[in-house]
């Protein structure tokens, strides 16, 4: 395979690991771009400055030193020279990321370091919200991946170890109001590219999806 892999959908979709999957199927490159918004939270956190500055957060952004890896194998995520990959998992930067990604700004210093990025790479699979839409307007192969909100939510709640009914339909109903949200904005929409092929991957396993995307790109 040679080209690009757009990977794009919602949380709970396990896109991560397909996404990682495919690029060790076909020898290709892999980024996350969830983890660079991650680390970028991580450097607003940090500084001190106030998230609802638009202004001083892409500042924050800009000076941070943000490198993350292209290696499916591994997981190299840096700010400033220090390893955060394990901190970028956290609940405090999960609760804070969507405010730092809806900075525009923000968006725009990314986004051209994730095309930067790739822009070399003989193969790469490239995992996000926009990638199909906005990063990579021209990629080889687009997939779009979803699953059904009580699917997801059964998910997390794993993830989380969470075991009580009701807090799973909680969980349920936040990742649908999350999904409005997302859909709306017209910066990083969270919907598929008109050219995607979209998966549901509720009734299917991660090694069957990850099988039947990279059949989609060898063909
Ligand atoms: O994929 P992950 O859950 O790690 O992404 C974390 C957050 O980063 C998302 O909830 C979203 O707010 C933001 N994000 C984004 N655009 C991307 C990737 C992630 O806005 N391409």
């Amino acid at each position: 395979f040679r080209g690009s892999v757009t990977l794009d959908g919602p949380s709970g979709t396990g896109k991560s690991t397909v996404a990682r999957g495919v690029a060790a199927r076909l020898g290709a490159a892999y980024l996350d771009t969830g983890a660079m918004y991650r680390a970028a939270t991580v450097a607003v956190l940090d500084s001190g400055v106030d998230p609802a500055d638009a202004e001083a957060v892409a500042r924050t952004v800009a000076e941070a030193g943000i490198v993350v890896g292209t290696e499916a194998g591994t997981e190299r995520v840096e700010v400033g020279g220090a390893d955060v990959a394990t901190r970028i998992r956290g609940a405090e930067v999960t609760r804070a990321v969507s405010a730092v990604s809806a900075v525009p700004a923000v968006r725009r210093q990314l986004v051209a370091q994730q095309r930067a990025l790739v822009a070399g790479a003989e193969a790469v699979v490239v995992e996000g919200r926009d990638i199909g839409t906005v990063v990579l307007p021209d990629a080889t192969l687009k997939v779009y991946l979803t699953a059904a909100p009580e699917v997801r939510a059964q998910r997390r709640a794993g993830q989380l170890g969470v075991t009580d009914a009701a807090e799973i339909a909680a969980l349920a109903v936040d990742l649908r109001r999350r999904d409005e949200y997302d859909s709306s904005r017209a910066d990083s929409p969270l919907r598929p590219a008109a050219d995607a092929v979209v998966v549901d991957s509720s009734d299917l396993s991660q090694a069957q999806v990850v099988d039947r995307i990279v059949l989609l790109a060898e063909t």
